[in-house]
């Protein structure tokens, strides 16, 4: 790894967001190279003290009125507020501007930020939590793309399948079954340990001519045995379950040669 791209891996590293494999690459360059071992103390310093800062303000009234005006839903949040919090009789509002945290006979303002405060809350439940299903594929398409952009295509590289299969053995808790594809056109290049969805995931690297075909298996059966194919980002994806792991294949080629290697792949696993 060169200093550049350890100091583009730098903020990841330090926020815990590169996978298994870009880790262990990082600090080996760390444990190497004083330049990044400085540049990466300051910025953990850093990223430490903002952790530790106070940022939390309260939004002046004049922005909770405009942002309050400007949402269409308050009165059904207002009847679920009410709802939740009895609807009458007093009300303590922590930290609402100048209103402190005087009991309030839902006084407008106090009841303006308790909205406000909640349906910012809720808003932002909705938007950091999106379903597991695309928050699965925009992962895998980012491990795709990193892959390939950081050069860490493998961690092994081997077309032959009785080299990168035992590769596996003592570093994942299960055997991912792996195939050679050369005759259909989908040659085996090599194999890598990633992380996705919380896990340690085996990954298998394909090629159809030039374009490198990611297969990430796990243990599980969260989808039927009939591959769907996806589009995202301009990648292709593809999910399914079979004899007890969990496949997502995922590419830049086109469809109807993700299908290709699909039924090669379908049909020479074990079911
Ligand atoms: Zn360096």
């Amino acid at each position: 790894m060169e200093h550049e791209q350890a100091f583009e891996l730098l903020p990841g590293y330090i926020d815990e967001e590169l996978s298994l494999s870009e880790s262990r690459e990082f600090e080996r360059h760390l444990a190497g190279c004083e330049l990044c071992t400085h540049a990466y103390e300051q910025q953990r310093q850093v990223s430490a003290r903002l952790r530790q800062a106070d940022m939390r303000m309260d939004a002046p009234p004049e922005l909770v009125k405009c942002i309050r005006a400007a949402l269409p839903v308050r009165r059904s949040l207002w009847e679920r507020l009410s709802e939740r919090f009895g609807g009458t009789g007093g009300f303590s509002v922590v930290g609402a501007g100048n209103v402190g945290t005087r009991s309030l006979g839902w006084a407008p303002l106090g009841a303006m930020v308790v909205s406000l405060v909640a349906l910012t809350w809720s808003a932002g439940l909705y938007l950091s939590t999106p379903s597991g299903d695309t928050r699965l594929t925009e992962e895998l398409v980012d491990s795709h793309v990193r892959s390939l952009q950081f050069d860490h295509l493998y961690d092994v590289i081997s077309t032959d399948r009785h080299t990168v299969k035992p590769w596996f053995d003592g570093k994942i808790d299960f055997a991912p079954p792996v195939v050679d594809l050369a005759a259909q056109g989908y040659p085996l290049v090599g194999g890598r340990l990633d992380y996705l969805d919380g896990r340690s995931v085996a990954v298998m690297v394909y090629r159809y001519k030039l374009h490198p075909i990611n297969l990430y298996v796990w243990p599980g059966n969260d989808a039927g045995p009939t591959p769907h194919i996806y589009e995202r980002q301009g990648y292709h994806l593809a999910h399914w379950s079979a004899g007890g792991m969990n496949y997502w294949a995922v590419t830049d080629a086109g469809e109807s040669e993700l299908d290709g290697f699909l039924t090669g792949l379908r049909t020479h696993s074990p079911s």
